[in-house]
């Protein structure tokens, strides 16, 4: 069978691996039968293979290019058996990975080292994103991680000046103390992949308010140091701006053409130095929207298909409800349920029936036509699949590896 190459980005090959190609086809052949139905024709009845949890909106860094400030702070969070319960159902229906991220600092969420003993109790796979401030209470339960679990400290930054001002950390934490507690971290248990989290900022962004230094000429430094403290990759994506009145991620719209070209430059170059630091010794991965943006493709990512076919694998779980994807987190048009929308069969059911409706009625193509959008290519991958007359059964399986989407 063939294994997956590309494993962090390539979401077509993810949705083929043996334990989600069934999934799979139940999905193209519903949308395939769907025109030819009543209308509201169910979805199969499965849940996400991969969700995002939110488990907290408590933030101890006041970030000035945090895409959630929105919806951070707010004083919720989610309460631990009702987790529990929530996990039981989506396990039981086809879960297989889970992300903390997003929405605040998940381990700030007083239950969090019990929360993920009870995930890694179930069999998940896990991945935490975390600001690194807290890092003794991931060293507490990291012996509970395994091969395919990993954590990822969101730092975009190599030096402690561009740290704070990028950060604004609410505590007396330094870079130099996350990174020495991390290289310690994967000290007590090699088998977890660690990932240095660097988001590019350019000159001229101003955001929430602040005006952003740049971090492009910090690039190589910042793999020089992932390889010092012992991280297994880094990975650069560049800002994205959210429009404050429509919610919507953007990235280079507000800039000249001539402006746009020599950041982009930058960043190439910055990109290239940083690729020979690395002399293959830690991996240097590019997020998709980085490619594009030094191909100067931008614009391609921002179309999408008129369905969003990714909503179907993917949610996200917050403590102000359940949104259809990451990037429209708190956003009222993406809430497909309240935050206990999975606990309980009944629930259940009423949430695939609202993401029955979110599928149909959700218009990618006008939504999300300002965001770089991470699941473009596996959105176009579906679409084009159900319109072509190939069979399901043709769909060549991958080999299980890393269910994370
Ligand atoms: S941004 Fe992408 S993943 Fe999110 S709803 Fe739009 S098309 Fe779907």
């Amino acid at each position: 069978m063939v294994k997956l190459k590309h494993k962090e980005h390539d979401f077509s090959s993810k949705l083929r691996q043996s334990s989600v190609i069934e999934c799979l086809k139940k999905y193209i052949n519903w949308q395939r039968n769907a025109g030819t139905t009543d209308a509201g024709h169910a979805l199969p009845n499965m849940g996400p293979i991969s969700i995002n949890l939110d488990l907290t909106s408590a933030c101890n860094f006041a970030c000035p290019h945090c895409v959630d400030s929105k919806i951070i702070n707010t004083g919720e969070y989610l309460d631990i058996d009702d987790v529990k319960r929530s996990l039981d159902i989506l396990k039981s229906h086809g879960l297989l990975s889970v992300i903390l991220l997003g929405g605040g600092e998940p381990t700030l969420h007083r239950n969090f080292g019990e929360i993920v003993s009870y995930i890694k109790s179930m069999g998940l796979q896990l991945g935490i994103v975390t600001n690194g401030s807290r890092l003794s209470r991931i060293t507490k339960i990291v012996a509970l991680l395994e091969k395919h679990d990993w954590v990822r400290l969101s730092l975009d930054a190599a030096s402690q000046e561009t740290f704070v001002k990028l950060h604004r950390p609410k505590t007396d934490v330094t870079l130099h103390d996350i990174l020495h507690s991390a290289r310690e971290m994967k000290i007590g248990n090699p088998n977890i992949s660690l990932g240095y989290s660097f988001v590019i900022m350019w000159e001229g962004l101003y955001l929430n308010g602040h005006a952003l230094c740049s971090n492009i000429h910090e690039m190589p430094e910042a793999v020089r140091l992932a390889r010092r403290h012992r991280f297994d990759y880094i990975s650069f994506k560049p800002c994205l701006i959210r429009l404050q009145e429509s919610q919507k991620e953007t990235l280079l719209d507000s800039l000249d053409r001539e402006k746009e070209q020599r950041i982009i430059e930058n960043i190439k170059n910055n990109f290239h130095n940083a690729k020979r630091v690395a002399e293959n010794k830690i991996k240097v991965l590019e997020s998709v929207n980085l490619r594009a943006m030094m191909d100067n493709k931008v614009h391609e990512l921002k179309r999408q298909p008129k369905i969003c076919h990714m909503q179907f694998f993917n949610t996200v779980v917050t403590p102000s409800g359940i949104f259809h994807c990451p990037a429209f987190r708190g956003v009222e048009k993406a809430k497909i349920a309240e935050p206990n929308g999975y606990e309980g069969k009944e629930r259940f059911d009423e949430t695939l029936q609202n993401l029955t409706h979110s599928i149909t009625a959700f218009n990618a193509e006008k939504e999300c036509n300002v965001v770089g959008c991470f699941y473009h290519h596996v959105n176009w991958w579906v679409e084009k699949f159900i319109h072509s007359d190939r069979s399901v059964d043709e769909i060549e399986e991958m080999e299980d590896d890393n269910f994370f989407l």
